[in-house]
């Protein structure tokens, strides 16, 4: 009995491992946004945020990037995240599209 209690504790937690593993390979395999992709353009997406069309984009403020957005799914010291408004693609830290929600 006590066996097959831990087996299946220890094949629980390599399940879950493997599993975390595979989400994490996922996200660094996933493309970066294109600026010239139509849903990039749609949004004013950039991924220098200084670079951003600030009279298109007046709700732009010196500051908002994707690293402090609520979309935004990395941490803020990752280079690139995916962002669900791009089907989960990768964008800049420092970047920055209309969006933008200010991270709560
Ligand atoms: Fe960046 Fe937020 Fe726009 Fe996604 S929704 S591209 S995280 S500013």
């Amino acid at each position: 009995m006590k066996t097959s209690r831990r087996t299946f504790l220890m094949t629980s937690v390599g399940v879950a491992s493997t599993f975390a593993l595979g989400s994490r390979v996922a996200f660094a395999d996933a493309p970066k946004v294109d600026e010239n992709d139509p849903t990039a353009q749609a949004l004013g997406y950039k991924a220098d945020a200084s670079k951003v069309d600030k009279a298109k984009y007046a709700k732009y403020a010196a500051g908002q990037d994707c690293g402090n957005c609520q979309f935004y799914q990395g941490k803020p010291t990752d280079a690139f995240a995916p962002c669900p408004m791009f089907s989960s693609k990768q964008v800049a830290t420092k970047g920055w599209c209309s969006a933008y929600v200010k991270k709560a």
